[in-house]
């Protein structure tokens, strides 16, 4: 192989969990575009955005994708999970209700995946300091307890979107080396 040959490229799938709203497309769009949408109605998804990203001087190209408003009929398919290797799993930190929830997407993730997909639990929304319904500590706690990595994230604002990409990406890639 010549030194430019692409063959040795990383490609891996990463799907975007949880309830509809808790900003899982502005999430993708925060990191993949850097843009936000004030009022996104939930059809704003693509199906997937592939993001090249550098982990220890290998180029990566992780492959997100995003329920584009599936969630809401609780329709997201089996071809949605099929062959991710990564998840991040989103709750909206001002509604309680989506923290609830995150034991049935996780529940639905294992069913349809594999139990090695490397998981993180993202706490979103973290902008919205004083409508907050869930602590920062519940959320490490769940985290804890399901063996999930942690963050709070901001796509208004930012705060911690790449990292937490970055994470999953990074465990991947601890899993597969
Ligand atoms: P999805 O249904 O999970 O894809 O959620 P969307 O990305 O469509 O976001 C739903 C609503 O929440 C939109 O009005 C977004 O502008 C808003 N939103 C998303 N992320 C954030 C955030 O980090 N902070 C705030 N304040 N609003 C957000
Ligand atoms: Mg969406």
């Amino acid at each position: 192989y010549s030194e430019d040959d692409k063959s040795e490229d990383y490609l891996f799938k990463i799907v975007l969990i949880g309830d509809s709203a808790v900003g899982k497309s502005n999430l993708l769009a925060r990191f993949a575009r850097d843009e936000f949408y004030p009022n996104s109605k939930s059809t704003i998804g693509v199906e997937f955005q592939t993001q090249k990203m550098d982990i220890n001087g290998k180029e990566i190209k992780a492959q997100i994708w995003d329920t584009a408003g599936q969630e809401r009929f609780r329709a997201v398919t089996s071809a949605y999970y099929r062959g991710a290797v990564g998840a991040l799993l989103v709750y909206d930190i001002s509604r309680r209700q989506t923290f609830h929830s995150i034991g049935r997407w996780l529940n639905e993730l294992h069913t349809h995946s594999d139990m090695n997909v490397a998981t993180i639990l993202v706490g979103n929304k973290s902008d919205l300091k004083d409508l907050r319904e869930v602590s920062t500590a519940e959320g490490k706690a769940l985290a804890e307890a399901q063996g999930l990595f942690f963050m709070e994230t901001s796509a208004l604002d930012s705060s911690n979107v790449a990292a937490a990409f970055e994470t999953v990406v990074k465990e991947i890639y601890n899993i597969l080396s």
